[in-house]
């Protein structure tokens, strides 16, 4: 910059009195036009050169430099910010896992109706004191006696669907946890309205029970089969 300065005529040499920038602050200006579009016009294009530069126009390069150098500093950590929230969301994805309740269980009465009314959910029948686990990651939202459910666990998942664990014999969780896929919820019983050691299992979504049964099967487990993940490319993404 001083070199191309001192070879330039010398008619210009006595208006020169104004301070020039140095090359970092018209970087600085170059990027403003880029991030802040209210200092476009103190851009690259009007700035040509520092002779027909009025002071005044220097004290504003002066501010928008330090503005650009901010709004730089504040885009660089937006950016990192949202790469950071990038990198948590395909974490969580990996984390969307759906799992079976138990293993070893025969799958008895499937959701709908019986002795005339709606069966709100399926039974999984399994030695009483069989560990059950939660399908999906979720807040326990309920943990202790439930009427005819008897001993239940109730966990609703981040996308505010529930899941019932009723006739336990015990529960092994507090109302207000956090559980993972996978981790053990109560015991198989026969407490409540039951007739035999079992589990009953229902989902609701926005507060109504529906089949499970379809419902875990777009999510990877095949709870007739007694099959997790039979969609692993589904599963994984
Ligand atoms: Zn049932």
């Amino acid at each position: 910059m001083r070199q191309r300065l001192s070879s330039e005529p010398d008619r210009y040499r006595g208006r020169r009195r104004v301070p020039t920038p140095p090359r970092s602050r018209y970087a600085a200006v170059v990027t403003t036009a880029f991030v802040g579009a209210g200092i476009v016009a103190l851009g690259a294009n009007a700035f040509p050169d520092a002779k027909s530069v009025s002071p005044s126009v220097l004290d504003e390069l002066r501010q928008a430099s330090i503005t650009s150098q901010d709004i730089a500093a504040r885009a660089d950590t937006a950016d990192r910010a949202s790469r950071d929230s990038r990198a948590d969301t395909k974490a969580a994805a990996k984390e969307d896992v759906w799992r079976l309740p138990l293993v070893g269980y025969d799958f008895k009465y499937p959701y709908g109706m019986r002795w005339g009314k709606l069966h709100s959910g399926i039974d999984l029948v399994a030695p009483e004191g069989t560990p059950y686990v939660a399908i999906h990651d979720g807040t326990v939202t309920k943990a202790g006696w439930f009427g005819g459910y008897g001993y239940t666990v109730i966990v609703e998942h981040p996308d505010g669907s529930e899941a019932i664990y009723g006739h336990s014999s015990e529960v092994n969780v507090k109302q207000g946890q956090q559980v993972k896929a996978g981790d053990q919820l109560g015991l198989v019983g026969n407490t409540g309205h039951s007739y035999g050691a079992h589990l009953h299992l229902e989902i609701h979504v926005k507060g109504q029970p529906l089949d499970p049964v379809p419902w875990l099967e777009e999510r990877g487990v095949d709870i007739t089969l007694q099959i997790e993940a039979i969609y692993p490319e589904v599963a994984a993404s």
